[in-house]
């Protein structure tokens, strides 16, 4: 599960949760080091099976929370490293008061634990901050600034790993109309309604920029060039479909044309660019609201 799903909101209220998490973690280690340490009786819910559960962190952690958070796999994996450092901490605290003395090993693991939930934690803020500062705001897409670099990894992997990708440009057809018609504010909900749905279509690991205006650059990578173009055509006929509830009476439906192509490992990235442009013009020009392959000449690298 990816957080480009989340809203833009969403991910704001998960960073400013995320840093209330760690200091109250941080005030949670001074506490129970202050307590081993002193020799002092420590607090009864730290030595509960539950304690992950009762202690500020894991009351927010175990709260509810927006699918796409709580199934990311970040996410996860910092539930279980705290799970696993409350388990370490409630044994020290256990051996401390019926032994008075702790296992060096056991503080080890115990230590371990706490530096695997820290870099847990870090990983999961630092990944939903560069999502919210690299994304274009009204559409959640990725913002154009961000996508040369991304793409150019793309490359790498095409080069070195031998993984194809394809890219796609989408364009909205006759989106002029809709601002005419509607006005502004309906386009730009249009707009930010789309961009979820292309999201919702992709795989995690795929990726949606927000190339101009209106128009939309798909990665669809480790796929073969059918499954890339079913994905697209699948994605097409539901954009048609769609109904957009965007504050006016009626539905509003629109459609959009489709420009596919191998994104080289040869050609500079520009170019494939511009295939990917020419295929969606020739998507146009065959009627719109169609799906089209780019022509020679990277069709010889597509077969
Ligand atoms: P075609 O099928 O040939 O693509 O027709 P079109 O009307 O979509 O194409 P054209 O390029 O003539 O118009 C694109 C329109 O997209 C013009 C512009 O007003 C609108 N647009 C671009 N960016 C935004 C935006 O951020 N918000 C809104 N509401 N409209 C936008
Ligand atoms: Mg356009
Ligand atoms: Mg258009």
């Amino acid at each position: 599960m990816s957080l480009q799903q989340i809203s833009h909101d969403e991910l704001q209220q998960l960073i400013t949760q995320l840093d209330q998490a760690l200091y109250n973690h941080a005030q949670w280690h001074k506490e129970l080091i202050r307590t081993l340490v002193c020799r002092l009786s420590c607090d009864r819910h730290d030595i509960l099976p539950e304690a992950y559960k009762e202690c500020r962190f894991g009351q927010w952690y175990y709260s509810p929370k927006p699918d796409d958070i709580s199934r990311h796999l970040g996410f996860i994996a910092t539930g279980e490293a705290h799970k696993r450092m409350h388990e370490l901490a409630g044994q020290l605290l256990i051996q401390a008061s019926e032994k008075n003395t702790i296992n060096p090993l056991d503080y080890d693991h115990f230590s371990n634990a706490l530096e695997q939930l820290r870099l847990e934690l870090a990983t999961l803020k630092h990944e939903s901050e560069s999502l919210l500062y690299n994304r274009d705001p009204l559409t959640g897409a990725i913002n154009r600034i961000n996508m040369l670099p991304l793409l150019r990894e793309r490359q790498e992997a095409v080069k070195r790993l031998s993984q194809p990708c394809y890219i796609a440009m989408l364009d909205i057809d006759f989106f002029k109309k809709v601002n005419d018609k509607y006005g502004h504010v309906i386009g730009d909900r249009v707009l930010g309604t789309l961009s979820h749905c292309i999201i919702e279509h992709l795989r995690p690991y795929d990726k949606v920029f927000r190339y101009g205006g209106e128009e939309f650059l798909l990665c669809i990578q480790d796929t073969d060039l059918q499954a890339g173009y079913d994905i697209l055509e699948r994605l097409r006929e539901d954009i048609s479909l769609l109904e957009l509830n965007v504050s006016h009476p009626k539905p509003l439906h629109i459609t959009v044309s489709i420009g596919l192509t191998l994104l080289s490992a040869t050609l500079p990235i520009e170019d494939s660019i511009i295939q990917a442009d020419q295929a969606m013009y020739l998507a146009k020009s065959a009627g719109r609201n169609r799906v089209e392959m780019a022509v020679s000449p990277s069709i010889e690298e597509m077969k």
